[in-house]
């Protein structure tokens, strides 16, 4: 009887989604849960007991789940992306009506969002995809969510995930994100971000530990000093709290016995293929992606540290560390992370902005700021400055030269290079620090030697070039006149 159907079903009982089904169950939305391997239905019931009586219902068959949800109904699936969801959808599909709406919350190629989204519409069904930041901490509590999809299916559940979202001061970091799969793309650019900022954290505790020589006791300080001012994050803070962890299996910091080779799974690597699909320069996000598969190769960087010191390289960082000033370099290296991280967002808004044009999305940047405030791994103080920057001007061309961002930059430009310059010097590499200097200095240049390039190309090529004195396309006969 419709009493005791539930407002809302989720499929999938992993990690993100026993944590969101037991958080929308808490906001007082009755949900129905499901997943192919029945456990962990029982261990969502388990949890939903002993965190609060929450009204949530178990389901053992694709069947019994979709009937216990009241109509039109709303299934979220956080299942792993890919085939997995196609199989999901299909065993759901076929006891769904039209009207209902299916909402993949996984980190779903944006493409595929939009394959599904017209199968479903041939079933008369709706569908979002939403991506979700904040792994499980956020699920749980209240993450960040970026749906995208049919406006009606957004509808029918925006009073559950205005509840759910984490909430900041301007309201519930959600927001309908556009059409298509905009909401997935979006959430992708999101982890591309996060890439960028976490290699660039990287890189600040890279310097300051080999050529500012700082302790773990020192770094823990720092971030947590850091976390107080213009850097104010989530990233900074667990950072922080990382360095203050002890080794239960030894001596020091469990951060010093940790593999240095970074995982990944593959959200970074489509940002940076979209950033080169669409002409779009982000060279911090590709720096941060590259550095993940150097870090990759741990034999063949052991094998070439021995190879150049038998080929006679010397180490300069030690006698470099012996004249530092570590408070001056503490500070340089705040505002190098700082400028660098400003230039890393400029990248992925405006890859944002090409795929909105090319895709008519309609993105509006401030409000994608703001959802990250909250909830998200990216979530940090600064994003309320970005949020104001696109609201003082929608058509911004780039963060960069937003009046408020360039008189930071500028501000900063002095330490930036110290950091980048030293770090260089002492041989300890800051891809992503470069990559943002780089990006900026190549940006603000009004003449860059593009000239030759063109002169180069039209020798060998005849690729013709234009001139700045007087219109028109060129040709030269260059080796005739050399
Ligand atoms: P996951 O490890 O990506 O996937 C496990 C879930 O997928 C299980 O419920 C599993 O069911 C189900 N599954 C796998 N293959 C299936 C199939 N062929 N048919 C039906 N179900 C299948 O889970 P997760 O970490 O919770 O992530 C879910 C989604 O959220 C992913 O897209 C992920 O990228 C995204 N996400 C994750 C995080 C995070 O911090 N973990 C954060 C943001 C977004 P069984 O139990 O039956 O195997």
């Amino acid at each position: 009887e419709a009493a005791s159907l539930s407002r809302i079903g989720l499929a999938g009982l992993a990690v993100m989604g026993q944590n969101l089904a037991l958080n929308i169950a808490e906001k007082g939305f009755p949900i129905s849960v499901y997943n192919r391997t029945t456990s962990k239905v029982d261990e969502t019931l388990d949890r939903a007991h002993t965190e609060g009586q929450l009204p949530l219902t178990g389901h053992y068959t694709p069947r019994d789940f979709v009937l216990s949800i009241q109509k039109p109904r709303s299934v979220i699936i956080l299942v792993k992306a890919g085939a997995p969801v196609d199989q999901t959808i299909a065993a759901l599909a076929a006891h769904m009506e039209p009207g209902d709406t299916i909402i993949d919350g996984g980190n779903e190629w944006y493409e595929n969002t939009e394959r599904r989204m017209v199968e479903a519409s041939e079933k008369g069904l709706l569908y979002l995809g939403m991506g979700v930041s904040g792994g499980e901490e956020g699920a749980r509590n209240g993450p960040s969510m970026m749906p995208g999809g049919s406006y009606e299916a957004y509808s029918n559940i925006k009073e559950i995930v205005e509840k759910v979202a984490a909430q900041v001061e301007d309201g519930p970091c959600v927001t309908y994100i556009g059409e298509g799969g905009s909401g997935n793309f979006v959430k992708m650019v999101h982890n591309g971000i996060e890439y960028g900022d976490m290699q660039l954290i990287s890189e600040a505790y890279d310097v300051l530990k080999n050529v500012g020589g700082l302790s773990n006791d020192e770094l823990a300080e720092i971030f947590d000093e850091w976390n107080k001012g213009e850097l104010e994050s989530f990233l900074i803070e667990i950072t922080a709290d990382i360095f203050k962890v002890k080794d239960e299996h030894g001596d020091g910091e469990l951060v010093d016995k940790i593999l240095d080779k970074t995982g990944m799974k593959g959200t970074g690597k489509w940002t940076v293929q979209q950033a080169a699909e669409l002409s779009v320069a982000a060279p911090t996000i590709a720096a941060s992606l590259d550095c993940r598969f150097l870090s990759g190769l741990k034999d063949e960087r052991v094998a070439a540290a021995e190879v150049l010191a038998a080929a006679g390289m010397k180490e300069e960082v030690g006698t470099i560390r012996s004249g530092i000033d570590k408070k001056r370099l503490i500070d340089d290296v705040r505002q190098a992370l700082y400028a660098s991280k400003i230039c890393s967002y400029a990248q992925g808004m405006n890859l944002l902005r090409a795929k909105s044009v090319e895709k008519n999305w309609n993105l509006n940047f401030g409000e994608l700021a703001r959802i990250w405030k909250g909830g998200c791994i990216i979530r940090a103080v600064f994003l309320d400055r970005i949020k104001k920057a696109y609201q003082r001007n929608p058509n911004l061309a780039s963060l960069v030269v937003d009046p408020d961002f360039a008189k930071e930059m500028v501000q900063r430009q002095a330490a930036w290079r110290r950091v980048v310059g030293l770090a260089v010097s002492a041989g300890i590499s800051t891809p992503g620090m470069c990559a943002s200097l780089s990006y900026f200095d190549t940006y603000r240049r009004a003449r860059l030697p593009a000239n030759l390039v063109q002169a180069q190309r039209d020798l060998f090529g005849a690729h013709t070039y234009e001139r700045v004195d007087r219109a028109g396309s060129f040709h030269t006969e260059w080796t005739k006149l050399a």
